[in-house]
């Protein structure tokens, strides 16, 4: 059976959005991207924009308290029953545990954590490039550090559950590396 409950994890210009978005397509289940849910809010100055904007500015990360009720609401959505690929969270050891609790609540363990694996100097060069609202260079510094100081601890919490994969290489190819580890089949070739 595909695995359905899926972490992506990795640092700042990894590759999860975009890997992500693809796996969303192939399994047919929920992308629920904290970065993207913070990033509307901002652009919509709601009550949660606001309060968060400082932090995700400054690169740094926004209060478990404006985070941890948003994952619980957002999961227990119908869309989310059957599987989901959470990207941006847990970013930290008290979030992953606060999501394995709360699996355990709705009886929907994860099953598989996916690791993007990028060198320091590669994020840097195509975060720059990117150029999103807090792609300059001073806050992506700071966002790298935090993701060693404070995410990267994440990965040995979830050891056995864990999959590294190599980000640095084309886009297609990590997808081919995701689908084989996910046993997904391969599309179809058009004629
Ligand atoms: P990146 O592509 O840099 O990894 P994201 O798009 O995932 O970034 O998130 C952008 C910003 O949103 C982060 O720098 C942080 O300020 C905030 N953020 C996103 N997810 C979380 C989280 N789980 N906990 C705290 N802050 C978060």
């Amino acid at each position: 059976m595909t695995k359905k409950r899926l972490v992506f994890s990795g640092p700042p210009g990894a590759g999860k959005g975009t890997q992500a978005q693809r796996l969303t397509e192939m399994l047919q289940v929920p992308h629920i991207s904290t970065g993207d849910i913070l990033r509307d809010a901002i652009a919509r100055s709601t009550p949660l924009g606001v309060k968060a904007k400082g932090f995700v500015d400054a690169g740094e990360l926004v209060p478990d308290e404006l985070i941890l009720g948003l994952i619980r609401e957002r999961l227990g959505e119908e869309d989310a029953r059957d599987g989901w690929i959470l990207d941006g969270f847990p970013r930290t050891v008290p979030q992953a545990e606060f999501l394995d609790q709360l699996l355990l609540e709705l009886e929907q363990p994860l099953e598989l954590v996916l690791a993007l694996d990028v060198p320091d100097n590669i994020l840097v060069e195509r975060l720059l490039a990117r150029g999103r609202k807090d792609d300059n260079e001073e806050t992506i510094r700071r966002r790298l550090e935090v993701y060693r100081e404070q995410t990267e601890p994440v990965n040995e919490f979830y050891q056995l559950r864990l999959q590294v994969v190599d980000g640095n290489r084309p886009p297609h190819e990590v997808t081919v590396a995701l689908r084989k580890l996910l046993e997904v089949e391969p599309e179809p070739e058009h004629a």
